[in-house]
């Protein structure tokens, strides 16, 4: 199920980044606290009456050295690409730019959703400051305040409006949907090519997703698989998609759409910030992680090369300590074969259920191997442990303080739990709820 996308485009400082960050609001902070992932606030997940969808924040990508009207241009039309529904914030206090126009009429001309958002109406007498704005020509505008939190929800109750109908993707439920992802000429699509080989494979475009994105499903050994916007992987001109937020944002599309992400890395180059960002975007999504070291063909190796590059990645990736690693060379094939039964395999455990009654059991001999921790004087009780969800697998904790369940005494119980079950490959979720 694909998420509606929301884009925020508008001149600098109308207040972009103030009501991208009231709209995200607190749901981000869970994931902050994870080693090893840096975050930005170009995208993230928004949710309104119960919808969820992606929020773009189309300023954030840097457009550096461009004159204000070609980056203006440039955000219009990434939002144009990218997005259900576009946002075009404008200031009032300022009134109408020749930028606002310019954008007015790419956007109109796209004939996609827009709402208008007049933006930094902090009170009621500034109402009149609206009217104006309707010469855009793009359909009411709403007054807003992103410094005071004001006219936020009339504005999402528009946006939801012209949400699309929610779509499921026209997959079996079995078949496994695999992304590629990491930067430029890491090799992706020559991995993909080397791994189809000579294989049937049914090229098709997606409806109701970006223009582009085209999705490549064959079967092997009886499992059906897609990998997915095997076109995203492609060079295209513009000069956002140079940027390297330009290819994180087509990542994260291609994530939510798939189970299993393969995080490819380049050997020669080793491990770079944005190698960090896009794996740690998998992760807080729930996928399931491959990290595949592309290239391995290309560099100079002796007996150690692999296991200090091992390490390196552990290093690296703390928060994605449960992925399998593969060394694999697109050029020569070398280890090819083990990434399907690879991705088939993390797959499974993505979906793994535990029974209740063995997780209880479980739980209860690592309390009594390792008693839960206390704080001012009140212990930690555990008192049912549940498992609610696959992909990830996501597990319940009933107890009578859900404060005292400690980062590292939840990593403790996830140590145990897979140490007892198969989850490589997988995230897990923790979650505390109180219940005496
Ligand atoms: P961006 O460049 O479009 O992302 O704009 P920012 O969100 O960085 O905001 C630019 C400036 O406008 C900052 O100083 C904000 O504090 C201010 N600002 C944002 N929203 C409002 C608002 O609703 N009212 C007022 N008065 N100022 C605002
Ligand atoms: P993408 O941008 O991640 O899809 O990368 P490409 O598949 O287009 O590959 C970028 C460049 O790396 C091309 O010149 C490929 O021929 C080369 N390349 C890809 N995989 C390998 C590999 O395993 N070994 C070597 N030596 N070169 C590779």
């Amino acid at each position: 199920m694909t998420k509606p996308v929301v884009a925020i485009v508008g001149r600098p400082n109308v207040g972009k980044s103030t009501i991208f960050n009231r709209i995200v609001g607190e749901r981000v902070a869970i994931v902050e606290d994870m080693p090893g992932v840096t975050r930005d606030r170009l995208y993230s997940h928004g949710e309104w009456l119960d919808r969820e969808f992606n929020l773009i924040d189309t300023g954030g990508i840097e457009l550096a050295d461009e004159p204000l009207l070609n980056q203006m241009r440039e955000q219009a039309e990434l939002a144009i690409e990218e997005a259900d529904v576009i946002v075009f914030i404008v200031n009032g206090r300022e009134g109408i730019t020749s930028a606002d126009q310019e954008v007015a009429k790419i956007l109109f001309r796209s004939k996609k959703p827009v709402v208008l958002g007049v933006n930094k109406v902090d009170n009621p007498d500034m109402h009149d400051l609206l009217y104006e704005f309707y010469s855009l020509g793009i359909g009411n505008p709403f007054p807003i305040s992103g410094s005071h939190g004001l006219g936020l929800g009339d504005l999402l109750d528009e946006v939801l409006k012209h949400f699309p109908e929610k779509v499921e993707d026209d997959y079996d439920p079995d078949t496994i949907r695999i992304s590629l992802i990491g930067r430029p000429n890491v090799g992706k699509s020559s991995l993909v090519n080397a791994m189809l080989g000579e294989e049937r494979v049914i090229v098709s475009n997606i409806p109701g997703t970006t223009r582009d994105a085209i999705d490549t499903s064959f079967t092997r050994d009886g499992q059906d698989y897609v990998l997915i916007d095997t076109a995203g992987m492609r060079k295209r001109g513009k000069v956002y998609e140079s940027t390297e937020k330009y290819s994180v944002l087509r990542s994260l599309k291609a994530i939510e759409r798939s189970n299993v992400v393969l995080v490819v890395i380049n050997a020669e180059e080793g491990i770079i910030e944005q190698d960090k960002k896009i794996a740690g975007y998998a992760h807080e999504a729930g996928r399931a992680v491959i990290i595949v070291v592309n290239k391995w063909d290309a560099i100079e190796r002796d007996d150690k090369t692999m296991q200090k590059f091992e390490q390196k990645i552990r290093d690296e990736f703390l928060f994605l300590s449960y992925a399998p690693i593969l060394f694999t060379s697109a050029k020569t094939k070398q280890r090819l074969q083990h990434v399907l039964p690879m991705v088939k395999k993390v797959s499974q455990n993505h979906n793994l259920r535990v029974p209740t009654n063995v997780l209880n059991d479980l739980i209860m001999d690592a309390v009594a191997m390792n008693p839960t921790p206390t704080d001012k004087g009140k212990r930690l009780r555990i008192n049912y442990v549940t498992q609610v969800a696959v992909e990830p697998p996501t597990f319940v904790f009933f107890v009578n303080e859900p404060e005292l369940l400690h980062f590292s005494y939840e990593r403790f119980l996830e140590n145990r739990l897979r140490a007892t079950f198969e989850f490589e490959g997988t995230p897990i979720k923790i979650i505390a709820r109180k219940k005496n």
